[in-house]
């Protein structure tokens, strides 16, 4: 049995997975696939360790440590560490997953994995970060290396702790390699990392912009949730392109605009970005006098009508009821800067909606493709380390475009192959770039022998 029954996270992940798979022609056509998802459930290795560390009063404090390394049929393994209160081993088997395939998706050769801690880094001191993050390294440091497994961030690991970290592995292990992705742009670093994410999922909402008939960016109506790093470069890259921004949250509550004109601008994505590095919440931004805040809420039901929806803040963030609202607002395309960012109940209605209203309905993209831009540029920080050099911001970005591009087809290739759809019907994005990434790897852990 590959789900345990205290594992609701990863249960989702696997089952919206499973289930897509099912429902397409891809088992009729290659029974022998069903064997591979069983095998692919399970992860090749789990690391879960103590993390000890001493806060600012001297105090002894112990987190809990974790490493799942999903799959490395592609490639090392490869995924961001979260640090929230909130790390379980389902989380990060769900996270771990989803990103076996969506570095499938990329092109490039990663495979998967995630990892982090139950520690909550809100409150706490440079200090007490840094002594963590050492703690952390003198263990997760033994299983991870250039070309084993190679960690990047996630929600509360940005540039400091990926600083911490690496220096912690350096000294540690007396090496300077390409061991973290995300590092400084000093020490081996990729120009647009840090915008990657953000970037990629616009890039990746343009492309379908473009397939819906429904031209750029220009003009168009957009909600975005949270306000870290993939929100903040979504929202400059938008307004960027000349759409309207008119959301932003964080877990305290949502900022929302209600003027037709109005729009974030770059000004107070810069002041929400400084906020954010000061780890203070949104109440605090001041704006222009514009905005209204709603505590404990997310921007969904408020945002009026919108044209697009991207939810980038953390997993299950857009429920049923707020996916009708949605729709019934007249919001054209959902598409995830965060992991599993719609529940499962949100997808059903989106999915259906693209099955019964033609090329009018609502076209949603899940996470593991549109935001597979992030690690894609962390794939590139890899490949500049491998080189011991530095591609220009120019470079990159045309490669995180191309990247995207080539996801966005993968998934409509593969819905065309195995997904039935009627005339006039948009293609299953969920359903193409899950059986896209499935192959992938179902094939390379074949010749491997893996399965048989
Ligand atoms: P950050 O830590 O920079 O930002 C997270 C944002 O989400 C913050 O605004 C935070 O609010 C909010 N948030 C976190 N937890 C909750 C919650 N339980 N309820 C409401 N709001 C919450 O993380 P990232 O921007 O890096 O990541 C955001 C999402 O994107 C995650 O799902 C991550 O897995 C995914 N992702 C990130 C990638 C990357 O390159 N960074 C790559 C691919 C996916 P607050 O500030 O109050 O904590």
């Amino acid at each position: 049995m590959a789900i345990l029954p205290t594992e609701p996270e990863f249960e989702q992940a696997y089952n919206e997975l499973a289930t897509t798979l099912e429902n397409s022609t891809l088992f009729q056509k290659h029974p022998e696939y069903r064997t591979a998802l069983k095998v692919s459930a399970i992860p090749e290795r789990v690391i879960q360790f103590r993390v000890v560390w001493e806060d600012d009063a001297g105090n002894l404090q112990v987190n809990r440590g974790y490493r799942v390394q999903f799959n490395s049929a592609l490639g090392p393994y490869k995924g961001g560490l979260r640090l929230h209160p909130s790390v379980n081993l389902s989380i990060l088997k769900f996270l771990g997953f989803e990103q076996i395939f969506k570095n499938a998706l990329t092109g490039l050769s990663m495979g998967g994995g995630k990892g982090g801690a139950d520690f909550d880094p809100k409150g706490k001191s440079d200090g007490e970060i840094r002594r963590f993050c050492t703690s952390f390294m003198r263990e997760l440091g033994k299983h991870i290396g250039a070309d084993t497994d190679v960690p990047a961030g996630d929600i509360g690991v940005g540039g400091r702790e990926i600083g911490y970290l690496f220096g912690a592995y350096r000294k540690d292990r007396n090496k300077f390699e390409g061991v973290l992705t995300g590092k400084g742009l000093s020490w081996g670093g990729s120009l647009i990392r840090p915008e990657a994410t953000g970037y990629g999922l616009v890039y990746y909402v343009d492309l379908m912009l473009q397939h819906m008939g429904k031209g750029g960016f220009a003009g168009k109506r957009v909600a975005i949730s949270g306000s870290g790093n993939v929100a903040q470069y979504a929202a400059l890259k938008c307004i960027e392109l000349g759409a309207t921004v008119v959301s932003l949250s964080d877990s305290t509550g949502a900022l929302v605009l209600d003027g037709a004109e109005d729009s974030f601008t770059p000004e107070d994505i810069s002041a929400i970005m400084s906020l954010k590095e000061k780890r203070k919440a949104i109440t605090e931004f001041s704006g222009n006098g514009k905005h209204r805040y709603i505590a404990g809420a997310r921007p969904w039901v408020y945002v009026g009508k919108v044209d697009i929806a991207l939810p980038c803040a953390t997993e299950n963030e857009v429920s049923k009821e707020e996916a009708e609202v949605l729709v019934r607002n007249g919001c054209y395309v959902v598409a995830e800067g965060s992991n599993m960012g719609c529940t499962q109940e949100a997808i059903d209605l989106f999915e259906a909606e693209r099955q019964t209203k033609g090329s009018s309905a609502i076209w949603y993209a899940p996470g593991k493709a549109a935001n597979c831009g992030g690690v894609a540029v962390s794939g590139l920080e890899m490949a500049q380390n491998s080189q011991r050099l530095r591609w220009t911001r120019e470079v990159v970005d045309e490669r995180l475009k191309d990247i995207m591009k080539d996801a966005f087809e993968a998934g409509l290739k593969s819905a065309a192959e195995y997904v039935e759809t009627k005339e006039g019907e948009l293609p299953s994005l969920v359903a193409g770039s899950n059986i896209a990434g499935f192959i992938k790897v179902a094939e390379a852990m074949h010749d491997q022998g893996d399965w048989w």
